[in-house]
């Protein structure tokens, strides 16, 4: 076999995917036997709808997400501080960002590879260099794999990462996160709308992801590896954000406990190269980013397309240096951007500051800043 990917998360799907559309030989491999409820939202902005439009999956996900056509950056009350409609970005691309519940995404992904290229419970355990141009894949139930390219797509915590640079360094931002999915319907007028509201060093971020659904996270400052009582912990959140508008408190009662889910807020140190020989990594395993843009997925969603399109004009299949020239540059530039936001987010002081230079910014830069974020190159398929 050719490429072998391991994890069938956002990344490892849409590379199978692209990679069915350009004929390249392909394996992926997964740990868990199950890929169904997972996680709770995800906002898919204009550069991710592009190679979901170009894998032929665009149709799926606009039945099953919500279009959002106004990102509101606003204060606890929803007064905003900036307010971006999405006119323009809808003009120039077609479309404006999807919100889609992350397991309808999955489902969506998954249905569309055909069932024998993905193999399930196969947890990575370690891999070998076997000649210039084979490796030995080997996984937790003693299974091994002879392969030509190892591509590692297994997420933040990579072991195909540590084990080609067991250097790299996972930073922690000192935010936690919590993610549910509120079984609500509010006014129309928050249909459309992703909303992201900044307090005292707390933040609040909602928006409609189907009919009935909100999306919505909580971000604190926490030291790593926090648990909670989760009998206790809508109380702790409705404590949290008492202060906020009372349509944040609607959507935290409206979700089960046991439907929300903690994350300490991480990335990866930008590392030197992205791969070794004939091992390469792609989405999180390479790049994972703070979710204050909304990129890592579509990051990973970019990788795919832009490697399935390298590897046909490389010396023998091998695209992970030009693939990493290609992809570096824009994927660097948004790990620091979305490091800083989320830095800036939970400014201490200086808030009123903060609000005003956000406010301040020229509706024309951000929106230049947007476009160019969200432009993708063209092949010809
Ligand atoms: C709070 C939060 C909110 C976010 N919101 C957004 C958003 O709105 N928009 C956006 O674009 N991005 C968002 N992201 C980022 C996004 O979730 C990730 O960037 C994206 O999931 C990365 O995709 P991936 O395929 O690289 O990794 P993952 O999606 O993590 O997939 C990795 C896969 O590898 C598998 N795996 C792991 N280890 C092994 C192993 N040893 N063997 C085999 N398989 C293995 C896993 O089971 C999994 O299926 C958010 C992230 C967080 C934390």
């Amino acid at each position: 076999m050719k490429y072998s990917i391991i994890g069938a998360g956002i990344g490892g799907l849409t590379t199978g995917l692209a990679f069915e559309k350009k004929g390249i030989d392909y394996q992926i491999f997964e740990r868990f036997t199950n890929l169904s409820e997972v996680g709770a939202g995800i906002w898919l902005s204009p550069n991710a709808l592009q190679v979901l439009d170009y894998l032929n999956v665009l149709d799926a996900v606009k039945n099953q997400g919500n279009s959002i056509e106004r990102i509101t950056i606003g204060k606890p009350d929803l007064s905003p501080i900036s307010d971006n409609p999405q006119g323009l970005i809808r003009k120039m691309f077609g479309y404006s960002s999807i919100a889609i519940h992350r397991a309808a995404l999955q489902k969506i992904l998954i249905d569309k590879v055909p069932k024998d290229k993905i193999s399930l419970g196969q947890d990575f355990k370690s891999l070998r260099t076997i000649s210039e141009d084979k490796v030995e894949v080997a996984f937790e139930n003693d299974s091994r794999v002879m392969t030509d390219f190892v591509i590692g797509a297994d997420g933040i915590n990579s072991k195909v990462r540590n084990q080609i640079f067991p250097n790299s360094q996972l930073r922690y931002t000192g935010q936690t996160c919590w993610r549910g999915v509120a079984e609500i319907e509010l006014t129309p007028d928050f249909d459309h709308r992703v909303y992201e509201l900044w307090g005292d060093q707390i933040r609040f971020g909602f928006s409609r992801i189907s009919k009935g659904k909100y999306y919505w996270f909580a971000v604190a400052l926490d030291k790593a590896n926090g648990k909670d009582d989760k009998i206790k912990l809508r109380e702790k959140l409705l404590n949290m954000f008492s202060a906020f508008h009372s349509t944040v408190i609607e959507l935290i009662k409206a979700t089960p406990n046991d439907k929300i889910i903690r994350s300490d807020i991480n990335d990866l140190k930008p590392m030197k190269n992205w791969y070794k020989g004939n091992i390469g990594l792609i989405g999180d395993a390479g790049h994972a980013t703070t979710p204050n843009m909304g990129q890592g997925g579509a990051q990973a969603i970019e990788d795919a397309y832009y490697l399935s399109n390298l590897i046909p004009n490389s010396p023998n299949g091998n695209a992970f240096k030009a693939f990493e020239a290609k992809r570096r540059k824009k994927v660097n530039l948004i790990v620091s951007q979305s490091w800083m936001t989320g830095k800036v987010a939970h400014w201490k002081y200086g808030r009123g500051i903060r609000n005003f230079i956000l406010k301040s910014i020229p509706k024309n830069l951000m929106n230049k800043k947007m476009i160019e974020m969200y432009q993708i190159e063209k092949y010809n398929s």
